[in-house]
């Protein structure tokens, strides 16, 4: 049975205050569903949610880490540092990262190379642009991301591994893949992990959909049979609807 996971992406929101408000809240909160659940606040309040959450089924995880150990790296935070606050789930190649941080592939290769080497598991993000949806070039698009970025691993890294499929023309716009758009990419994916691993690989991997999902939408989504569950941004801020989210399944 793959697991079903819902994480909620903050981003750039919510400051210490904010943090403590939300997490209250998430903890008022009753999960009907068994999926696990996961957060992923501001680097800054990380220790604070991870006190807030350690005896809650709620994982604290990161949005971004370097792939370095230690160093030169100004502004910079690294898997060992995570470690060191209780995070072992890391978020790598969101699409924001990719276009505002110029993460290309071959970065994203390294830094899952680190957090793997830290025992740490890793959401890894892709997705196409709409120019690549209009020109049907999507599949392409993400098997090349994907292969770029993870086939380096051997089969057994893929234990530590959940993918999160997220079409850029999708997030924060309002605009959803249908819940075919998703099934058929989830399905493509799956292909082709099982054409490099085998299938017992290819149907362990949990596929996370990601493109402004909402409580609205979430139950046809997460009905798709490759579609294990969603990396949620907007809807994330807001404890009731993330929750709605948690319990569409
Ligand atoms: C995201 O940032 O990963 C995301 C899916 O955002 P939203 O849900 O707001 O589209």
């Amino acid at each position: 049975m793959r697991k079903q996971i819902v994480a909620g992406n903050w981003k750039m929101n919510n400051d210490l205050a904010q943090t403590e408000t939300l997490i209250t809240s998430l903890k008022e909160q009753k999960q009907t569903s068994n999926a696990e659940v996961m957060i992923a606040p501001t680097a800054t309040n990380l220790w604070q949610a991870y006190n807030s959450l350690k005896n809650f089924k709620i994982e604290v995880i990161a949005q971004n880490m370097h792939f370095a150990e230690s160093g030169a790296y100004t502004g910079e935070i690294s898997g060992s540092m995570l470690k060191s606050i209780g995070v072992n789930t890391v978020i790598l190649g969101h699409s924001e990262r990719r276009e505002y941080f110029d993460e290309t592939d071959e970065i994203l290769a390294k830094k899952v190379d680190a957090a793997l080497g830290k025992g740490m598991d890793v959401i890894f993000c892709f997705g196409e642009e709409l120019a690549d949806r209009k020109s049907e070039n999507q599949e392409k698009v993400v098997g090349d991301q994907i292969k770029n970025a993870l086939f380096h691993l051997d089969s057994a890294a893929f234990r530590s591994i959940i993918l999160a499929y997220e079409p850029v023309w999708a997030i924060g716009t309002g605009e959803t893949a249908s819940p075919e758009q998703a099934q058929d990419m989830h399905a493509f994916i799956r292909k082709t992990l099982a054409d490099k691993y085998g299938s017992d690989v290819a149907d362990s991997v949990s596929i996370l959909y990601g493109g402004s999902v909402k409580p609205a939408n979430a139950e046809e989504i997460f009905s798709k049979p490759d579609v294990d569950g969603g990396l949620i941004g907007g809807a994330s801020l807001n404890a009731e609807d993330f929750f709605a989210i948690v319990n569409a399944f």
